[in-house]
């Protein structure tokens, strides 16, 4: 594998999170970027002029000068492609690829929630690509899609996974603190957002209730039943560039009767063997911080290469049974890196 890499395709490659494709898949060791596609703004003109590009690292070489292509499977044909498209146009682009045979690894939210389509993080639930045969079968796809959660859930689902494996988990109260680069590019006006925060993102808060219980739940035949936690969550907006900041509250079924074996859980929480060691795998999956006043995004959010879940400020809740911070940042580990995480593992499962 090391030697010819899979030829990939980014879909909506100049927003803020084709962007972090384009980055994370420079010198990747299993896949190539051969195209890239943008809207009809975009199409025709090299990737370098065609896209604002807004991370601290300079755009690949490789990158500048390729054309930006129409986001049609005619136009690109690859055994790959990671979607970075908003859930309008991914619902029309992304099955046209898969009906062309195409793995579609998709950040959109458009198809997540398809009781064929896997919700993938594989530190969390890899068995549950499985779905993807049933998805084949009932939608005559060659390829399939396989899809990744919303930011704000990825994280949270990563702390809940390890406490629902060892005391179960009940009730959740989430409250975020999201990330600008979560809004896309060029997202929310700075008007709006200096010295301010916005306690609304449209859809968020549905998401976060939802997305969390796929994951979690159990993989019985061609069926996800999901878990039977309840989430509340309050999703909001804040004036940080990458990283989201969610405060839970947890509810377990079975409590510790040591609060120190929480912190220990956390840490020493693997993937599955599956999904241990691939290129993009988080390394470790959790760290857990002790000090009072972190995680911080500023501080913290790059812990992993940006693919680590950071967790701090474990104690007592006087309502449920803990209280704590996950931070994780949104476009690596909440949005590319996953994609790509996720394709390290359909590839190794041998599904593409
Ligand atoms: P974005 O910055 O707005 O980028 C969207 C990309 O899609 C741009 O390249 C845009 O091209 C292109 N595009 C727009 N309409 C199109 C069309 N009709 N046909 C083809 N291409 C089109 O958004 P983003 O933040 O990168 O998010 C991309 C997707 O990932 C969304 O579905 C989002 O919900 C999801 N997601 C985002 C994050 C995050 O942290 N940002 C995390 C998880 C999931 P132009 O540059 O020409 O507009």
């Amino acid at each position: 594998m090391e030697n010819k890499r899979i030829p990939v395709a980014v879909l909506g490659a100049t927003g803020a999170v084709g962007q972090r494709f384009v980055q994370l898949l420079d010198r990747h060791p299993w896949f190539e970027v051969v195209a890239l596609t943008g809207s009809d703004r975009a199409v025709g003109r090299p990737y370098a002029e065609a896209c604002h590009w807004i991370l601290p690292a300079p755009m690949p070489g490789w990158a500048r000068g390729m054309g930006v292509l129409p986001t049609l499977p005619v136009s690109v044909s690859v055994p790959l492609a990671f979607s970075a498209l908003p859930s309008g146009a991914a619902l029309e682009a992304e099955p046209a690829y898969a009906r062309a045979g195409c793995a579609v690894c998709s950040n959109a939210s458009a198809f997540r929630g398809e009781p064929d389509v896997p919700l993938l993080l594989p530190e969390v639930n890899p068995d549950h690509t499985a779905l993807v045969h049933r998805q084949r079968r009932e939608r005559g796809f060659k390829g399939f899609i396989v899809t990744n959660p919303n930011c704000t859930s990825t994280g949270m689902t990563v702390v809940l996974k390890a406490l629902q494996a060892s005391f179960g988990v009940q009730r959740v109260f989430a409250v975020s603190l999201q990330a600008l680069s979560g809004a896309g590019y060029p997202g929310v006006p700075a008007l709006d957002i200096l010295n301010n925060v916005i306690p609304y993102i449209p859809g968020e808060e549905e998401k976060v209730e939802q997305e969390p219980r796929k994951m979690l739940g159990a993989l019985k035949q061609d069926a996800i039943t999901l878990a039977r936690l309840s989430i509340s969550a309050q999703t909001n907006r804040v004036a940080v560039a990458d990283g989201h900041t969610v405060c839970l509250s947890v509810e377990f079924e079975s409590p510790p009767g040591d609060f120190g074996a929480i912190a220990d859980v956390l840490a020493s929480y693997t993937a599955p063997l599956v999904s241990r060691d691939l290129p993009s795998a988080p390394q470790p999956v959790m760290r857990v911080m002790d000090e009072p006043d972190r995680p911080q995004p500023r501080l913290d959010v790059h812990t992993g290469g940006g693919m680590t879940t950071v967790v701090g400020r474990l104690r007592p809740d006087p309502l449920f049974h803990l209280k704590l911070v996950v931070l994780s940042h949104n476009t690596i580990r909440g949005a590319a890196g996953a994609s790509i995480y996720n394709a390290e593992l359909l590839l190794k499962q041998g599904l593409f």
